[in-house]
């Protein structure tokens, strides 16, 4: 099959904040072969190239004048506990797969949208589960080199929604596809307080795979608004991780605010909650507006643009940071 690439499609419908910007150049590559075409064709074109999974954690705020490849290489593969998908499978579809499989630790992930080669970009996580608890490898090509190479779980340097390819590897490499390790036997993950108290009657080993699913589910379709209805991309910016003295002055601040005590004595805060006690819910730049279902969002009520995005959400860091000296960090990747 001989590459197709299209000229000026518009990314409206491909990023999930609904954004009307244009690619240059687009094409679907459905295998390893196709990609390695894309990048000889954006090579011999003097393109770069952007990589575009599900679209959902992108903020689009200029055209793309560049071979925008869109990651459609599919497929799975079982070994024991291992398993192996490629970067164009849907990420919730694959976390139901393992489950029907008996293969167990992905549960708390159910509903992420996106694609499986996005996950480790941020290493994605919630519910008090990430990626990074199961991975153990990936494959990628080099987008400079057009050669393969396999990367470790060290060598990704996974954080809390951060890793090498936010930083020393930001956009220089494709991601093929990831190795998880899994269980045979479900032991469930009920340490986040929404499921604590779902489950807070039952004993955990009556708990089943399923059920921790199912509510994942449920509280993901009650908690956050729908992309399908209103454009968003998730969480828009991190929760803060404060030292103790931050959070004594924050305590000082508001004493309602509450935190989560990590290793080495640092405070995880709610994003959300200092957004929402500084008033911000329902704030607006032109048609994007901080959501007044859930402050940690912004939505796009229909027309806004990517610099709509940016700007309110700057206006978010500085109300923040005036009110509880805090200052956010933004979550999706942002091209401007
Ligand atoms: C309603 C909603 C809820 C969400 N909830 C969560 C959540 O609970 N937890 C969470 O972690 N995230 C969440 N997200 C964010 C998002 O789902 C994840 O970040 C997801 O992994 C993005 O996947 P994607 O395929 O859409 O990536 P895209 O948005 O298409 O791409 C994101 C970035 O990754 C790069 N990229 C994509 N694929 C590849 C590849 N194969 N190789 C190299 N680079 C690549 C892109 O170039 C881009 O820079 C949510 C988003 C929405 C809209």
């Amino acid at each position: 099959v001989t590459l197709v690439v299209e000229e000026n499609v518009s990314l409206r419908n491909r990023n999930t904040l609904g954004l009307d910007v244009k690619a240059l150049r687009y094409c679907r590559v459905r295998s390893e072969i196709e990609l390695k075409d894309a990048l000889a064709y954006a090579r011999n074109h003097g393109l770069d190239t952007f990589i575009l999974g599900g679209g959902s954690n992108i903020v689009l705020a200029r055209n793309l004048d560049v071979l925008v490849i869109s990651m459609e290489i599919t497929g799975c593969e079982f070994s024991g506990h291992q398993v192996t998908a490629m970067a164009g499978e849907n990420w919730h579809e694959f976390v139901e797969l393992t489950i029907e499989q008996g293969l167990y630790g992905l549960e708390n992930l159910s509903l992420i949208p996106g694609l499986v080669g996005a996950a480790p970009i941020q290493n994605i996580g919630a519910y008090g589960v990430e990626l990074s608890d199961r991975f153990m490898q990936l494959s990628a090509v080099d987008k400079a080199s057009g050669e393969s190479l396999v990367l470790d779980k060290t060598q990704c340097q996974f954080s809390y929604r951060d890793s090498i390819f936010k930083h020393g590897l930001r956009d220089q490499l494709i991601i093929t596809s990831i190795t998880l390790g899994l269980d045979g036997e479900f032991c469930p993950v009920l340490e986040y307080a929404d499921l604590q108290q779902r489950f807070s009657a039952q004993a955990t080993g009556q708990v089943s795979a399923m059920d921790v699913r199912d509510a994942v589910i449920a509280i993901r379709l009650n908690k956050l608004p729908d992309p399908e209805k209103i454009g968003n991309v998730g969480s828009f910016f991190k929760n803060p991780e404060i030292s103790a003295e931050q959070w004594n002055d924050l305590r000082a601040r508001d004493d309602t605010l509450n935190s989560r005590v990590m290793d080495g004595g640092i405070h995880k805060v709610s994003a959300a909650a200092l957004i929402d006690k500084a008033g911000l819910k329902g704030m607006t730049k032109g048609a994007a507006e901080v959501s007044r279902q859930h402050a940690l969002v912004i939505v796009n009520q229909g027309t806004a643009t990517g610099q709509d995005v940016i700007l309110l959400a700057d206006k978010v860091i500085e109300a923040v940071k005036n009110r509880f000296n805090v200052t956010l960090e933004v979550e999706p990747i942002v091209v401007s």
